[in-house]
């Protein structure tokens, strides 16, 4: 066999070990606090061992098989040094962040990030005298420009949240390399199936599972894996010092969604970017926000970076009145409205950007919603569109 399969093969393998569970496919789920230890010799060898990286149970909330198959075959995918599991994808994000900071330190983050991890910046991060700047997507290498002598941090998330502006991150992280500063980069939209944040030098990659890792909307799910061992080091200090936990059964959840990403993610892509082109044809859309079409912004980066585009993107209306955008959203038939996305089934979220930013100006005046294209066929999703276009239309 070659030495390292495509990814497509390590999603199926990577961190399962049917041998060690009597054959079975899946690890048992495993619901423990207490985990014995046969001696006093034994015991202070594992922890020995554990603190050494050997995979081994030690204590429920360290994480038993399931968490293990997790870490590990998320690991294999990133290319990184080790995986970390968490209860929540924001929990993923702050302890990631908090891993690379101390009082006085100054944090670059980017202005279209995740809103709740803003909110980790200017609370929390600001309660304990660490200050954040918030930067423009498209700063590039001009972040130079924006580092202190106490930069310790550079946040990243490409295609931005909600907005979909691509970053250029290895530009960035290259920067943040020279001034030793640390990257943290939020991956959710790409998942590392489709953008590897490590091999373009980023020290930590933030995926929230919960979305397309997970892929059914039942499991809240967080992971963080350091490109090196130093990193990982503080990463892992940090899960003890705030007692994270992945519960098992999501964990479980979680390795399971993982085996069938591939070709999950390949229909999200193909769906998403068949609806995004449909809607970008309708005379009331002002713009349609996809890296993946081409003419976006953003294509030539994702192009030069990115395997291939999830499921996720969004639209801007040329102004309309609330009642009409609403009789466009409310009454899909298969859209539901909701937060969150990644899972099987196809949602519309009303969103407004002007409620998320402070380094940048949002310019359209027309309102705007996020698109998650499901599994569901792609006929069936334009044709409930349409009859949304058609309700707009009548109450324009
Ligand atoms: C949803 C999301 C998170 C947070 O994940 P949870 O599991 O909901 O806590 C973080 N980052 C991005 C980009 C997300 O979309």
């Amino acid at each position: 066999m070659k030495k390292r399969s495509k990814d497509q093969t390590t999603l199926i393998h990577a961190g399962r070990d049917p041998k060690k569970y009597g054959g079975v496919v899946n690890p048992p789920v495993m619901h423990a606090s207490t985990i014995l230890s046969e001696s006093v010799a034994a015991f202070r060898g594992k922890h020995r061992a554990w603190k050494e990286g050997a995979p081994l149970y030690l204590y429920g909330r360290y994480g038993t098989a399931c968490q293990d198959s997790l870490s590990e075959a998320l690991c294999a995918l990133e290319g990184g040094f080790r995986t970390m599991t968490f209860p929540s994808g924001l929990a993923a994000c702050a302890a990631a962040l908090i891993a690379c900071v101390k009082v006085g330190d100054h944090v670059l983050m980017v202005d279209t990030i995740y809103g709740p991890n803003r909110q980790l910046a200017t609370r929390l991060l600001a309660r304990f005298g660490v200050e954040t700047q918030f930067y423009d997507p498209l700063v590039g290498a001009g972040i130079e420009q924006l580092f202190r002598r106490n930069t310790s941090a550079v946040v990243l998330e490409s295609p931005g949240s909600l907005t979909f502006e691509m970053q250029d991150v290895p530009a960035i992280a290259a920067v943040a390399k020279r001034r030793s500063a640390l990257t943290v980069m939020d991956n959710t939209w790409a998942t590392p199936y489709y953008f590897k944040p490590i091999a373009h030098g980023v020290d930590l990659s933030v995926q929230a599972a919960t979305k397309y890792v997970v892929g059914h909307s039942d499991a809240m799910v967080g992971a963080v894996t350091a490109a090196s061992e130093a990193v990982y080091g503080r990463l892992l200090d940090t899960h003890w010092d705030l007692g994270m936990h992945l519960a098992p059964d999501d964990a479980y959840l979680a390795q399971r969604g993982l085996r069938t990403l591939a070709v999950r993610l390949k229909q999200h892509w193909e769906a998403g970017l068949e609806l995004a082109q449909w809607i970008a044809k309708q005379p009331e859309v002002a713009r349609v926000l996809h890296p993946a079409l081409p003419g976006d912004p953003g294509h030539a980066i994702w192009k030069r970076d990115f395997s291939g585009a999830s499921g996720l993107f969004g639209v801007v209306l040329k102004p309309v009145s609330e009642k009409a955008f609403a009789a466009l959203l409310d009454h899909l038939k298969l859209f539901g409205i909701g937060g969150s996305w990644g899972g099987y089934e196809s949602l519309v979220m009303p969103f407004d950007p002007r409620d998320q930013r402070s380094a940048t100006q949002w310019p359209d005046p027309g309102p705007c919603f996020r698109v998650h294209a499901g599994l569901e066929a792609v006929e069936d999703l334009i044709a409930d569109l349409e009859d949304g276009f058609g309700r707009l239309r009548k109450a324009l």
